[in-house]
């Protein structure tokens, strides 16, 4: 493990975080998580992009250009020399006396970014499939801004695991959205839906991946739309995708097997492809 804040490497655990930031009071910053594989990140230029628009669309000033985080984050890489993991970073608007309303000029945003090893044990596991259980989507309408401003996420996640599942499964309105830390996609009669990306679903890189690179590889078509609890009840195979798990098969949801209980066909070559092309590395 090994933690970098504005400009410096910090000891494990070092209070280096203002009580008066605006992060730490209000949940006031953006971030991004970007997988290591094989001491590289994987589809880094995505995340910066992400990580652009965020700071962009909640009027965070930008004071490093791509060149200087991409190399940031090759740093943190050599110095930890972790070659299986991830990078967190995260941005906060800055510090200031406790006020809702922020003064643009007045705030110096507030950069951490840490590298962690990822048990590999764990992510292959994945593979084998995960319970999920559904749950209302209770979010604000811009959660395709990758705000620290995790709440409701956060409520989801702690219920599913009570009830000994992976995650949630989000449903506003009756559409199904996406999970509550990921991306959703159904397989119906060989063909995979998800969401559209609109301001309701988080347009995930790993989702990208699926939808520009790893569907189209192995000739799967793909829908971008809307659909409710009764397609995904009637799916022939349902999946996660998140940065750190990759394809996620979903092997029950509440108390009804998917697929037989067992990860999908598809899913599963989704998922080879989708390592194959992490191991093979992309900008
Ligand atoms: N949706 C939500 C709500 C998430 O937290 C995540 C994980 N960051 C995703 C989707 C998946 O995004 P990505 O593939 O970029 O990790």
């Amino acid at each position: 493990e090994l933690t970098y804040f504005n400009g410096e490497f910090v000891e494990p655990g070092a209070k280096v975080i203002s009580i008066d930031d605006r992060g730490y009071l209000f949940g006031d910053s953006v971030y991004e998580v970007v997988r290591v594989v094989k001491g590289r990140c994987f589809a880094l230029s995505y995340h910066q992009d992400r990580l652009y628009r965020s700071m962009r669309e909640m009027d965070i000033p930008v004071k490093m250009t791509p060149d200087d985080l991409t190399e940031l984050h090759e740093i943190l890489i050599e110095q930890s020399e972790i070659k299986e993991g991830y990078i967190y970073l995260q941005i906060s608007r800055g510090v200031a006396p406790r006020h809702h309303a922020y003064d643009r000029s007045k705030l110096e945003p507030q950069m951490l970014m840490s590298i962690r090893n990822l048990d590999m044990d764990a992510v292959n596991k994945l593979g084998e499939g995960v319970k999920a259980i559904a749950l209302p989507d209770e979010r604000w309408d811009h959660v395709d801004v990758k705000t620290t401003n995790l709440i409701p996420n956060i409520l989801a996640q702690t219920k599913a695991e009570k009830k000994f599942a992976y995650t949630a499964m989000l449903f506003r309105d009756g559409v199904c959205t996406e999970g509550a830390t990921s991306n959703v996609f159904a397989v119906k009669d060989g063909i995979l839906y998800t969401h559209p990306a609109d301001n309701h679903i988080l347009k995930g890189i790993t989702r990208q991946m699926i939808l520009t690179r790893v569907a189209p590889s192995l000739g799967i078509t793909l829908i971008e739309k809307e659909f409710d609890r009764a397609f995904v009840d009637d799916a022939d195979e349902l999946f996660f995708t998140d940065t750190i798990g990759g394809v996620i098969p979903i092997t029950k949801l509440d108390r009804n097997p998917v697929s037989g209980g067992k990860p999908g066909a598809i899913t599963l070559r989704l998922r080879e492809a989708l390592e194959k092309l992490m191991e093979e590395g992309l900008p």
